[in-house]
């Protein structure tokens, strides 16, 4: 029987009891009269003190729901968060001890691609089961927690992510993620360039080594022997003098503001051509210049300089034979260089990879004609530090044009 039920039931008897002292009072019987009306009153009263605490309960309970209201998620976060977190670049969230997400500032919104993250856990947002057990167990321990994790959302990063608890709000934590993604990237980058250029050194050095021993060993040896090895070990020298150089020059692109200067591209340009005509002919190659007198470009000459020699040197070198073009284009805003050649081209797999460090398509023809793997490395930093851009197309067996789009500068530097 439901309670409302059995509360009417005792109202109805408490009554029915009533009525019937009344009714034995008017008969004369005043004793039992008197009896049923006291029980009438004490169920009443009993029922009536009852009804009136489940009020009271009930009344509590409400201004509980109320007061939990207005003392809500976003109440109970520090004074000024929002000021604070706003102008923080690192994704940050206030989440509660169930890793419910309270408040998260502007740069989480961004890098979790979600534009109010409040009111949802933090796991369904981040996809991190490590970020939400960090923000839990730092807001039931009390405890500073940071620990490197991996991410696969919105796309697969890295970083350190760092939790803690507000220790004047009992049930707040914060979380903080810091991206590390590109400082692993560098140093991988580093680790990989300097394991690069040792190996690079140490064929020469090792080539060198066992040509000295040979001479050690042989004080005999007849002249045209000696003057073999003598010109073995010059070779790897002018090699290792090469890649020193190419080193230089790479880590000076990378590394310093590019100085321009009004310079006339054109001309750069046939002087190469020229100084280069002598070495094609000796491999059996036509070089040619196309393209204007003059064209004036704002740039850094001797950077310039080496991203043409470098392209019509690698024209010259990966040639068996045919011609080899060189074509100056003024396009308004650009100059664009392009180098074609008909010589033994790139496979389609290499092309995206040619412009990386020490990245050779034929390690040994590459090595064969006195290459280092830098030249088209250095071509790409000079030409993106310039705002340009340098791009390929090749097809095996049938030659490559190598294309640079170069900005000509500012309208006042062409002016002058
Ligand atoms: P390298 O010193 O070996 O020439 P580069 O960085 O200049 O190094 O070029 C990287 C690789 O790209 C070369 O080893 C070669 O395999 C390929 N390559 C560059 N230019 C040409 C070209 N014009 N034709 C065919 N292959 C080329």
């Amino acid at each position: 029987m439901s309670q409302s039920r059995s509360e009417w039931i005792a109202w109805v008897a408490s009554g029915a009891a009533a009525l019937g002292a009344l009714r034995l009072w008017a008969d004369d019987d005043p004793a039992w009269a008197a009896f049923l009306l006291v029980v009438a009153a004490i169920s009443a009263g009993l029922l009536a003190v009852r009804r009136w605490t489940e009020l009271l309960a009930e009344k509590e309970r409400r201004a509980a729901a109320v007061r939990e209201a207005a003392d809500g998620p976003s109440a109970r976060l520090p004074a000024g968060w929002s000021e604070i977190a706003r102008g923080l670049p690192l994704p940050l969230f206030a989440c509660d001890r169930s890793g419910m997400i309270l408040a998260s500032n502007e740069a989480a919104n961004r890098f979790f691609d979600c534009p109010d993250c409040s009111g949802r856990p933090l796991i369904s947002v981040t996809l991190s089961a490590e970020m939400e057990r960090l923000v839990i167990d730092a807001v039931r321990e009390g405890k500073e927690l940071s620990e490197e994790v991996r991410i696969a959302f919105p796309s697969p990063r890295q970083g350190r992510v760092y939790a803690w608890r507000d220790e004047e709000r009992p049930g707040l934590g914060y979380l903080a993620f810091l991206e590390t993604t590109e400082v692993h990237q560098l140093e991988r980058v580093r680790q990989d360039f300097v394991a690069n250029v040792s190996h690079e050194l140490r064929t020469p050095l090792a080539s060198i080594r066992a040509v000295a021993e040979t001479l050690l060993e042989e004080p005999d040896a007849d002249r045209a022997m000696q003057e073999r090895f003598l010109g073995k070990i010059i070779e790897e020298v002018d090699r290792l003098t090469q890649i020193s150089k190419d080193l230089l020059v790479l880590s000076a692109a990378e590394s310093n503001p590019v100085r321009k200067q009004q310079c006339d591209l054109a001309i750069l340009v046939r002087n190469i051509v020229a100084e280069s005509k002598a070495r094609a002919e000796q491999a059996n190659l036509e070089l040619s210049y196309e393209g204007p007198k003059h064209l004036m470009v704002d740039a850094n000459t001797t950077q310039i300089y080496e991203v043409v020699a470098n392209l019509v040197d690698n024209a010259i070198k990966y040639s068996n034979d045919g011609a080899i073009l060189v074509r100056l284009e003024d396009q308004g805003e650009d100059a664009v260089l392009s180098v074609s050649d008909q010589g033994i081209g790139i496979p389609s797999e290499h092309l995206d990879r040619v412009f990386e460090r020490f990245y050779r398509v034929d390690k040994g023809r590459s090595r064969a004609k006195g290459g280092t793997g830098l030249g088209l490395s250095i071509v790409k930093h000079i030409v993106e530090a310039h705002g340009g851009k340098v791009s390929v197309q090749s097809r095996l067996g049938e030659g490559s044009t190598f294309t640079v789009r170069l900005p000509k500068g500012a309208p006042m530097a062409k002016e002058a």
